[in-house]
């Protein structure tokens, strides 16, 4: 019948074109489209947006009308000419001076991760990522891969930096996490979550340990001095010793390894910690009937072309968190993109 779901095919035609939207916003966003309407103090018209990004006419307008399509800009009509502003989301989002912009992370959506995904078919058939079909590095050693310039590495520090002014604080607050003072942040990186932690919870001190490179990047980009409350630690958390601490956060750490390095790395938590301490485990939790959620189930394919980990269920953490020692597993999900699991020894 005509009111059958197989009338019109709209979901499968909206997937089939999605990486048309992705590449839409990629693409006003490198040009500076948000950000050259976020610096004038009024709307634009094409002309002036075309000059201002220094772009053919006939593009921009395309572009343009693409993204009011998408609900990214507004127009409205002045004198009989057409001008553009941004929405409230594309000011507070998309420019890059705002102190919660995505732009970061849209780069580096655009220039590695939309790169790795062309090669998405042959990781699914392979079981592996892609890292040296899409940028001819050998990925034994996944972060040297990943890090494969300082460049790259600056890029991916600011991707993991820029989710947590949106969903940090959910995170350290979905378990009270006051009685513990010291803290550990394995894999630190930017010490988005660390600055987090010192600011939810007045009592604690947060050591960000990371591999030197990415400690010695987060001390000079990413931590200021007046964080006084987090300090750091340059080793390598498969190789060297884990200082004793009361509480070690896990932020999408395990998903980027196997069960059996996981295992190797918790097991190695739950020797250092404290007794009476514990492991918080930040990461995006798949349902435990498969059945979504669709960011979390999109995130396991990506760590499937990128890394050599999985997205789990929270059954899935408890069983690698209890393998290691650790009793008492509790989960609390945010509703947001992350949730946590938090594991007692
Ligand atoms: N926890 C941060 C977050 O959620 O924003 C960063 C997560 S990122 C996916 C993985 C982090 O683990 C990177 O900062 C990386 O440098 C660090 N890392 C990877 N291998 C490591 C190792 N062997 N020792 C210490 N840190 C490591």
């Amino acid at each position: 019948t005509t009111t059958s779901a197989a009338a019109y095919p709209r979901k499968i035609l909206d997937y089939m074109e999605g990486f048309l939207v992705s590449k839409t916003l990629f693409t006003a966003c490198e040009l500076g489209v948000f950000d050259l309407l976020a610096s004038s103090q009024r709307p634009l018209s094409l002309e002036e947006v075309a000059q201002g990004i220094r772009a053919s006419l006939d593009g921009t307008e395309r572009l343009l009308a693409a993204c009011t399509g998408l609900d990214l800009l507004n127009t409205h009509t002045l004198d009989g000419q057409v001008i553009y502003s941004n929405t409230e989301q594309s000011s507070v989002y998309l420019t890059q001076s705002s102190p919660v912009s995505l732009t970061q992370s849209i780069h580096y959506s655009s220039k590695t991760i939309y790169l790795c995904w062309h090669y998405l078919t042959d990781a699914v058939r392979e079981g592996s990522n892609q890292y040296e079909k899409a940028f001819g590095v050998k990925s034994e050693d996944l972060f040297e891969a990943l890090y494969r310039s300082e460049e790259e590495m600056v890029k991916f520090m600011q991707l993991m930096n820029s989710i947590w002014n949106i969903c940090g604080r959910d995170v350290v607050t979905a378990f009270n996490l006051s009685p513990f003072t010291t803290i550990y942040d394995l894999g630190g990186c930017s010490g988005a979550l660390a600055k987090q932690c010192v600011l939810t919870y007045p009592e604690c001190t947060v050591t960000i340990f990371d591999l030197p490179k990415v400690v010695k990047t987060s001390r000079e980009h990413f931590v200021t001095d007046d964080n006084q409350r987090v300090s750091f630690h340059e080793g390598d958390f498969f190789k060297d010793a884990l200082p004793d601490a009361d509480l070690y956060i896990l932020a999408r750490i395990l998903h980027d390894w196997t069960d059996e390095r996981s295992i190797e790395l918790l097991t190695k938590v739950y020797r250092a910690c404290r007794p009476g301490g514990g492991v918080l485990v930040v990461e995006a939790l798949l349902c435990e009937d498969g059945s979504g959620p669709l960011t979390a189930q999109l995130y396991s394919l990506n760590m499937l072309v990128q890394t050599e980990g999985k997205e789990r269920t929270a059954a899935e953490y408890t069983a690698l968190l209890t393998a290691s020692g650790f009793q008492n597993i509790q989960v609390e999900r945010t509703g947001k993109i992350y949730d946590t699991v938090l594991g007692r020894k």
